[in-house]
């Protein structure tokens, strides 16, 4: 089940209504989760059950026994929406192998709404998920971009990532999303260089995605600063 990536609003009715529904809400962090039942005066709660990356294996056969008992059980991360870079993946994979329905609730992901707004070509994308932390292997996968190209960055690693992307495609058109659907939302277009020079003086803090085109679009179309 899909929740908000920043904006509260951005949550489907039937999301509130199954929240409403399942006996059992398996959740990335049971007090964030609570908080957004909280604020939708949720009522009755559903059991609340922590299912993070560590004890995700360790934690599907018992829920996989729970729905064989006819238990309906919700999946929700943190922000955004679950198997995207979060927890899930494995259990729906476990679902489908035991012949369990599996149904989506689909809503908020950082990756389309960075794509939506970027204004690079969204006909075709990849998607990288979170970039490598070791440079080799961030070079050798920012090397080989096919299509518009979305993935998630530490801000902390955001200026390097961005060095390194000058090196390898200096005239590539980047667009550097921060913050998104919250109230300091920040949308950085043009080169990577233009970027670069834009965030010279500035720590960037909060959730980053880089959208990067496949190939330089026409001359005019570099540096633009409409934020
Ligand atoms: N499952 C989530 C989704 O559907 O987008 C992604 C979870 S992943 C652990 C967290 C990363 O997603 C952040 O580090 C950032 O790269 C991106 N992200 C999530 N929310 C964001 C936001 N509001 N603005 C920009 N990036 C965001």
């Amino acid at each position: 089940m899909s929740t908000p990536i920043g904006n509260r609003l951005d949550i489907s009715l039937r999301a509130l209504e199954i929240f409403k529904t399942v006996d059992i809400l398996l959740c990335e962090d049971t007090r964030k989760t609570k908080l957004l039942l909280d604020f939708y005066k949720i009522i009755p709660l559903p059991k609340l059950i922590s299912y993070y990356e560590p004890v995700e294996e360790a934690k599907i056969p018992q829920i996989i026994s729970w729905l064989n008992l006819d238990k309906k059980i919700g999946l929700v991360s943190n922000a955004g929406t679950p198997l995207i870079s979060d927890p899930g993946f494995k259990l729906v994979r476990e679902c489908v192998r035991a012949g369990v329905k599996v149904e989506a609730i689909p809503g908020a992901s950082a990756v389309l709404t960075a794509l939506i707004i970027s204004g690079l070509p969204t006909d075709k994308f990849s998607f990288l998920g979170f970039l490598p932390k070791k440079e080799a292997k961030k070079i050798k996968l920012l090397s080989e971009i096919k299509y518009t190209s979305v993935m998630y960055e530490s801000p902390f690693r955001l200026k390097k990532t961005l060095e390194t992307l000058n090196q390898l495609r200096p005239k590539a058109q980047v667009v550097v999303a921060r913050e998104l659907t919250k109230k300091f939302e920040e949308i950085f277009r043009g080169t990577v260089k233009g970027i670069l020079a834009k965030l010279e003086n500035r720590h960037l803090k909060g959730e980053i995605v880089i959208v990067v085109a496949e190939k330089p679009l026409a001359a005019n179309d570099f540096d633009v600063d409409n934020n």
